[in-house]
């Protein structure tokens, strides 16, 4: 017997535990993506079914109603209004959770009415006993008029029986729960005899959403059938409250809960969760934990990576035949594709603790918490965490932003986070910071360095929130919030939902933003290791003629021509050309080439300069330092690092985008270069004149 494909939707209210019966239906057998041209995101999976079935299975956005107001919410509406969609469910699969049923079947009812096979699955079963909840499934079906899967996705129960069920998907019932020309017979009555062959729900959800989809038949349905506004809105709270009515009838015969079963653990818990002191308190003591723990284990993989790709290059150097190809080798390539690996520690151990931090049912209590504070800059509760996270890498931390469900509050924590001061931006800090600001104590303890540091983080969150504020008053973008913050029970969180999240997160950046970085870092590379003519080419003997006298070591003559080759290279005719431009910064062609290049990442910037200084191979921080502050800017006489163009300097690095990486993060998860490109213009353009008036005030 040939296998036969059916489509089946997962389709439920947030937090119902939709994600984990879609795990527990297709394992890792998953795909994400985006809907096209929108940013929601579109997971599908597969399913092996009994009797030769495989099923191939769409999870849903999570969402409230059929009535949209977000984009999230149309996804659902266009696909199950659109016969012709190639997703169309063959059935459609309503999860519902068993402690909020009365809500959930609101959702399940409008699907009903669509006359697609529904089949509804009640989740969580396991928490029926302490609940004290019994439920009559026999009854429930038949008042329903649908089959049962009661199942609980934590504990694998239940999911065989709806695989079973599934299979049996012609044999549903279609018929509607509730009637819905009841509302208003006369007018349903009208539509009805104008469009005698189509579905009177379909017809009221067309005339009644703002959907793209049909838009000719929506036109010509709206021109006879126009209601004022306030008409529809009167019509479908109608519709509203008869269902709940339909649904109250069914629980009462359906549904038993014995309500002696106390919820005190939950509520006393919740006080102090959401408390005006030790809330916060709280929020940051986790918050401080996470990123530590971040940092501290992302350490020793990283230096794995960072070493093991550094021997690759080295065995790739010396093993290949020399030649262009062996360098792209061994200089670009593998460099650029450990430049990507380097964030999988980071990526993995921030999303590790946000699935556990969601999954556990605390996200929802700081939403609560933070909510009110945020969106008076535009943001959303739930943009603490990737600004916070911002500190590690913004990388992450915009990954970070995908369970925001507004759009614009998510777009502004988007554009924004690369403001907070990330870890590639401590080592450009350490140096310029060691070398201009003096190295002394004022009112006896406050280290002057230190403060400065300090007030770069500041500053960095600062710019985030004050750019926020801003974006939230120019960006004209529609985007209803649930008014609703979901405060679901507190739970253990479940292991396969984690490793998911996680594994699925890493894929996501290596397979999407790693490409762009690739791409960047060969080009970079190429440009800092080709350049045209003498200078570069005859770099070796013009740096031996021009040493010849002075008997340099091996290393230092290496340092040299490493030093005279970057200036001549591509790169360095570039540094040289902006000069012009960087000059009223208080810089020179030499830090023109160290900027350009940490555009593959900030802290490339001391590498660099440590090249152009011939100190390269060294890895000393104290002889590049001293190099440095030898320096000496041959027009004006002065020292090249002052404390005038150091200060310039942080600012820029505090402010300009300057990392390839965060442009093909936001390119993804915008899907779009529109954005990357605005944040590169005005961040960059913003450091620009902050550093332009840093300079020229105190120089
Ligand atoms: P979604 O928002 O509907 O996709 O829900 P998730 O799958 O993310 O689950 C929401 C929460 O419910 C998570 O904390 C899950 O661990 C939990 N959860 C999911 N299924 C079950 C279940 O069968 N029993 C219990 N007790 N918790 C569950």
């Amino acid at each position: 017997m040939s296998v036969q494909n059916i489509n089946v939707a997962l389709i439920g209210n947030p937090n119902v535990g939709k994600t984990s019966v879609f795990n527990q239906l297709t394992g890792l057998n998953q795909q994400v993506g985006n809907y096209p041209g929108i940013t929601v995101e579109k997971k599908m999976g597969f399913c092996k079914l009994p009797h030769n079935f495989k099923a191939n299975i769409l999870d849903l956005p999570g969402t409230y109603s059929l009535n949209a107001s977000s984009m999230d919410e149309s996804v659902v509406i266009e696909l199950l209004l659109n016969k012709n969609d190639k997703l169309y469910p063959d059935v459609a699969l309503v999860v519902t959770d068993v402690e909020n049923l009365k809500r959930n079947l609101l959702l399940f009812t409008q699907i009903k009415d669509l006359e697609i096979p529904t089949i509804l699955v009640i989740n969580m079963a396991d928490r029926m006993e302490q609940k004290g909840i019994t439920l009559d499934i026999e009854k429930l079906e038949e008042r329903l008029n649908t089959k049962i899967a009661l199942v609980s996705s934590r504990k694998g129960l239940g999911i065989e029986a709806l695989k079973e069920l599934i299979v049996t998907y012609k044999t549903l019932s279609c018929e509607p729960c509730t009637i819905v020309s009841n509302i208003d017979p006369e007018y349903f009555k009208r539509l009805h005899s104008t469009f005698p062959d189509q579905l009177l729900y379909k017809l009221w959800l067309v005339i009644t959403q703002d959907v793209n989809f049909l838009k000719l038949e929506r036109n010509e349905i709206r021109s006879t059938f126009t209601r004022s506004h306030s008409d529809l809105k009167r019509l479908q709270q109608k519709e509203t409250i008869k269902r709940y009515q339909f649904i109250n009838e069914v629980l009462k015969e359906g549904l038993q809960v014995d309500a002696s079963v106390a919820r005190d653990f939950r509520s006393k818990l919740d006080r102090v969760l959401t408390h005006k002191f030790f809330g916060y308190l709280i929020f940051f003591a986790i918050l401080f934990l996470i990123f530590q723990s971040i940092f501290e284990w992302s350490a020793l993989p990283m230096d794995f990576i960072d070493t093991t790709f550094a021997d690759l290059s080295a065995v790739a150097a010396e093993k290949l035949p020399s030649g262009i190809l062996t360098d792209l080798i061994s200089q670009g390539i593998i460099p650029g594709i450990g430049g990507i690996l380097i964030f999988i520690p980071q990526i993995a151990f921030l999303f590790l603790f946000i699935s556990v931090l969601e999954e556990s049912g605390y996200m929802s209590r700081v939403v609560f918490l933070m909510d009110k504070i945020m969106r008076k800059f535009g943001l959303s509760g739930k943009s603490v965490v990737p600004l916070i996270s911002g500190t590690a890498c913004a990388i992450p931390a915009i990954m970070a932003t995908r369970n925001i469900e507004n759009w614009k509050e998510r777009l502004i924590t988007i554009l924004v986070t690369p403001f907070t001061t990330c870890s590639a931006r401590l080592p450009v800090y350490a140096i310029i910071i060691a070398l201009v600001i003096p190295d002394k104590r004022i009112f006896g303890i406050l280290n002057l360095q230190g403060l400065t540091l300090m007030l770069l983080y500041l500053l960095g969150f600062g710019m985030a929130i004050l750019s926020s504020y801003v974006l939230n008053k120019i960006l004209k973008i529609s985007g209803k919030t649930y008014f609703v913050v979901e405060m679901p029970n507190y739970k253990m969180p479940l292991f396969k939902n984690v490793a998911i999240n996680v594994i699925e997160k890493t894929k996501a950046f290596v397979y999407g933003a790693g490409k762009i970085i690739l791409a960047i870092s060969i080009i970079l590379w190429f440009l800092a290791s080709y350049g045209p003519g003498e200078a570069f080419n005859n770099a070796e003997t013009i740096v031996k003629e021009k040493f010849e006298a002075q008997n340099l070591s091996e290393l230092e003559l290496e340092n040299e021509i490493a030093s005279q080759k970057i200036e001549n290279s591509y790169i360095g005719i570039m540094g040289r050309a902006i000069e012009p431009v960087i000059q009223p910064l208080g810089y020179d062609w030499k830090i023109g080439i160290a900027i350009i290049s940490s555009f593959a990442a900030r802290e490339v910037f001391v590498g660099t300069l440590a090249t152009i200084y011939s100190v390269g191979g060294t890895d000393n921080e104290a002889t590049i330092k001293n190099k440095m502050q030898e320096e000496v800017n041959p027009v004006t006489g002065q020292k090249i690092f002052n404390l005038a163009s150091g200060v310039s300097l942080l600012l820029f690095y505090a402010f300009a985008l300057q990392c390839a990486s965060t442009l093909a993060i936001t390119k993804k998860e915008t899907n779009s270069w529109r954005w990357p490109i605005i944040q590169l213009v005005l961040m960059s353009g913003f450091a620009y004149v902050t550093a332009l008036i840093a300079y020229q005030v105190l120089h």
